[in-house]
């Protein structure tokens, strides 16, 4: 179940004017949606942050859990203004302690995303929060390894959702909020 904001929300228009697309990066054929310019911009950042505490304020979020490296600057701001605890889902070998670690596939090979144990606990209420979704693939692995440590996962969030590519079908019914989606552009 993918849940988009309002539509008629008007703010949206603007924070996806924000976003910028650079075609051929880091390889060709990918057209690739930059948030550093919507970072440029106070009021986008501002109204995308807004858009997402307004949904999540009232839903008992114990954990918002950013993955590497975009959902580190959305996730703290939301899980400040929430009450939340934050902890990054990293690339292997980043992270200092012990480790639990989830493989998923990419186009050519597998990643792997990390997280310290024990920073989540079992039962804990999670959101799980990253630029974008395109393949499913990150979002996936990541919704494993909060599963795996006992962790309840409410809701994904993304500021991006390349809905062609049909990644909210990895997620396996976990619900998907998002607040633009680049469909056929
Ligand atoms: P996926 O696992 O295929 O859903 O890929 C999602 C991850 O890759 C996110 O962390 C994104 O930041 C990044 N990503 C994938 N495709 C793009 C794209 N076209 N533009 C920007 N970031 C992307």
């Amino acid at each position: 179940m993918t849940t988009t904001a309002a539509e008629s929300d008007p703010r949206l228009a603007h924070i996806k004017e924000s976003i910028r697309t650079i075609p051929g990066f880091p390889k060709a054929g990918i057209l690739f949606r930059d948030v550093t310019t919507l970072l440029l911009d106070h009021k986008a950042f501002k109204d995308t942050t807004d858009i997402f505490v307004e949904r999540y304020k009232d839903m008992k979020i114990d954990v918002v859990v950013g993955i590497e490296a975009r959902g580190f600057i959305f996730g703290p701001p939301i899980a400040l203004a929430i009450g939340a605890k934050f902890v990054p889902q990293r690339k292997p070998k980043k992270l200092p302690g012990p480790v639990v670690g989830e493989e998923y596939e990419l186009e050519y090979g597998t990643d792997r995303i990390e997280m310290h144990v024990g920073a989540v606990q079992p039962g804990e209420r999670c959101l799980i929060v990253d630029d974008l979704i395109a393949t499913g693939g990150t979002l996936a692995a990541g919704i494993r390894l909060l599963e795996r440590v006992g962790a309840e996962v409410v809701e994904c969030a993304c500021l991006i959702e390349l809905s062609d590519l049909k990644g909210r079908e990895k997620l396996k019914g976990k619900p998907l909020f998002i607040l633009v989606d680049f469909e056929g552009e």
